[in-house]
């Protein structure tokens, strides 16, 4: 066994001690490759649980957020996933070895670029992306049973609620950077959502637009 194989066993377990029992999570997070998709210079962490710095001042999430969100979206291979927030495309990666099909968009054209040949070269086909403002979700793909919004959102983002579909979850950080931020699940009910607290969390912001070349890292 490897070192690295043996270090991806011992985050698994740890996984599966703080709560993470869904098998098909568990599969999924042993078998996406994390080293891949981890700034080459953190590549000895890549197992540990911790979030690591990726390209554009933004970061890959700590294994236990993702695996945590992941569960909590209630996710069935027949299951259509909006993501927001691609980031290293790592959190993408799970879903797409659970759900049938993840649409995911981010504001970072040179980020998305990155992401998606990670996935071409992983052959993750049922992931579709989109260079855009996350807050307004992907309409044409709407509804979608399960939303995961991967950066912190000051206010509640009803658009992206409004494309949930009938008993559909989104899970997603509330709260601004710097401050405390809280994991929340809605689930729709009808025209109303049922809002269940479920961790205090840190992420980067869900900034409003698409990003420019230049903007300040
Ligand atoms: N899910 C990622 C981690 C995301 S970090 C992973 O697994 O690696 C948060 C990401 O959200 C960053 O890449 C950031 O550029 C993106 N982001 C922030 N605001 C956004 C917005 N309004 N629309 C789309 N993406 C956004």
């Amino acid at each position: 066994m490897s070192h690295d194989d043996a270090r991806k066993i011992r985050l698994i377990m740890s996984l599966r001690g703080r709560g993470i029992t869904d098998p098909a999570v568990l599969g999924a997070l042993e078998r996406v490759p994390r080293d891949q998709f981890v700034d080459p210079a953190f590549l000895d962490q890549a197992w540990e649980d911790r979030a690591l710095p990726i390209a554009s001042g933004q970061t890959i999430s700590q294994p236990f957020i993702v695996a945590f969100m992941t569960q909590a979206l209630q996710l069935t291979d027949r299951t259509k996933v909006l993501e927001i927030g691609t980031g290293s495309g790592y959190q993408a990666a799970v879903l797409a070895k659970i759900a049938r099909r993840v649409y995911t968009v981010e504001r970072h054209a040179e980020l998305l670029r990155r992401a998606q040949a990670m996935f071409d070269r992983l052959k993750l086909h049922n992931i579709h992306t989109r260079h855009g403002d996350g807050w307004k979700g992907w309409p044409e793909q709407a509804p979608f049973e399960a939303i995961i919004v991967t950066a912190a959102a000051p206010e509640v983002p009803q658009e992206l609620l409004d494309q949930l579909s009938e008993g559909g979850r989104m899970v997603a950080p509330i709260g601004s950077a710097g401050n405390a931020q809280r994991l929340v699940r809605f689930v729709r009910e009808g025209e109303s959502f049922h809002e269940e607290p479920l961790l205090d969390v840190r992420f980067v912001p869900l900034v409003h637009g698409v990003g420019v070349p230049n903007e300040a890292r």
